[in-house]
């Protein structure tokens, strides 16, 4: 049977960045995942600079090889309403495909891999679990993502009871007739606000790769809602009269929306599978990179005794970076504050000030730097 110090499922932006630090604090690493990479995962693909240098990611280097879109100035408004345009003098942020960040992200982990291999059973003997019958550890880390299995084994209520994120997505290559078609400028992502102010949708142009889609809290007709986005954006001309029309759909959660315990004797959640985007604007990638590396920090501080009581440290280090995760979906806005916010939605002030910086671009966080 295989052993190791710590098994992770998942090979997400959560689980590569953990191995990728327990690896560099010594620790041996098995990753397992369901998927044989590179694989797709459903996601605009928009990482603030937080992302990049927490990875220490090389990002000229990484340039070279794989798609990493500056970003400069945003279009932003409502659904079917006006549109303002803030600039910025630096890149605030980049676009990137995850079928290729998350395959960078792994390989480079140092870890072994254990790929399309799906987490099907665990066994407790002693201090040790045994996966699958195969791999001997006595610990385990959940980053598989919303629908973690490790997370369901620990008791949360995937999918059930929990107010989650819906989303629809398309990702596609264009051909040199879309591409000469298409009015989309990679440095300026468009994102457009629902009417009752519970989700928006997006366009996003990274090199020759158009993303566009739409994420709201329920599904309240996401499909009519995307379809009507993508019929504004042709009549526009900003994108091609021929793109695909097989949008994938995902659910995830927001921190706070849901209440997941994030450990418990010998097992840890990060990322999706803790519940940690952000809330205002659905950024999972940053949470998740920085669970990860508080995740390995507390594992460090352990020496090896992964009860409860020595997990700890995570909750509050997550805490206090996040907040306390209490459960916050009851207020609905009322039609005052969505007309408020139809209107301060279009305020070039508080475009800038509040929705970008501060929602999206979390301007004045500091980095978490990656603890090595
Ligand atoms: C439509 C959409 C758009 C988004 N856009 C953005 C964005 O632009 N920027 C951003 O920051 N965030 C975005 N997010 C959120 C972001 O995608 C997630 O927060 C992020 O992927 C979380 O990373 P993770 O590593 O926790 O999980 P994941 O990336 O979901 O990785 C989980 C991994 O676990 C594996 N796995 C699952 N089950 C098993 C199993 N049983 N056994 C073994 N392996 C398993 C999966 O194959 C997968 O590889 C978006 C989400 C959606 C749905």
């Amino acid at each position: 049977m295989e052993s190791c110090d710590a098994l992770i499922v998942g090979g997400g932006p959560a689980g590569s960045t953990c191995a990728w630090a327990l690896r560099r604090m010594g620790f041996t690493v098995v990753v397992m995942d369901k998927a044989v990479f590179p694989r797709d995962k459903l996601c605009a693909g928009w990482i603030t600079p937080a992302v990049v240098q927490s990875l220490q990611l090389d990002t000229e280097a990484y340039a070279r090889e794989h798609v990493l879109q500056p970003i400069c100035a945003f279009r932003t408004g409502m659904l079917g309403g006006g549109e303002v345009e803030t600039r910025y003098a630096e890149t605030v942020s980049y676009g990137i495909r995850r079928i290729e960040l998350d395959n960078y992200l792994l390989q480079r982990s140092g870890a072994s891999l254990r790929l399309g291999a799906a987490f099907k059973s665990v066994e407790r003997q002693g201090d040790h679990w045994v996966v699958n019958g195969a791999i001997r550890t006595p610990l385990i880390i959940g980053a598989g993502g919303h629908f973690c299995p490790v997370a369901r084994h620990m008791g949360a209520q995937l999918g059930a009871s929990e107010p989650a994120i819906t989303a629809q997505e398309i990702e596609f290559e264009m051909t040199p007739a879309q591409s000469a078609s298409c009015r989309m400028d990679g440095k300026t992502p468009e994102l457009y606000f629902c009417q009752d102010l519970k989700g928006y949708a997006w366009c996003f142009r990274k090199n020759n790769y158009l993303n566009i889609g739409l994420g709201r809290e329920g599904n309240h007709r996401l499909s009519d809602q995307i379809r009507h986005f993508c019929d504004t954006l042709k009549a526009s001309g900003k994108i091609p009269q021929d793109i695909p029309n097989h949008f994938h759909g995902h659910a995830y959660l927001l921190h706070g929306h849901g209440v997941r315990v994030p450990i418990a004797d010998g097992m840890l959640l990060i990322g999706d599978a803790a519940g940690l985007a952000y809330p205002q604007s659905g950024e999972g990638i940053r949470p998740a990179v920085e669970s990860a590396l508080m995740a390995a920090e507390t594992l460090r501080e352990a020496h090896g005794n992964y009860r409860l009581a020595t997990l700890q440290p995570y909750v509050a280090r997550l805490q206090a970076r996040f907040g306390e995760s209490r459960r916050t979906t009851g207020a609905r806005p009322n039609s005052l504050r969505q007309t408020i916010g139809g209107l301060l939605l279009t305020n070039r002030w508080f475009t800038r000030h509040v929705v970008l910086d501060r929602w999206f671009l979390h301007h004045g966080q500091e980095t978490l730097p990656a603890v090595l």
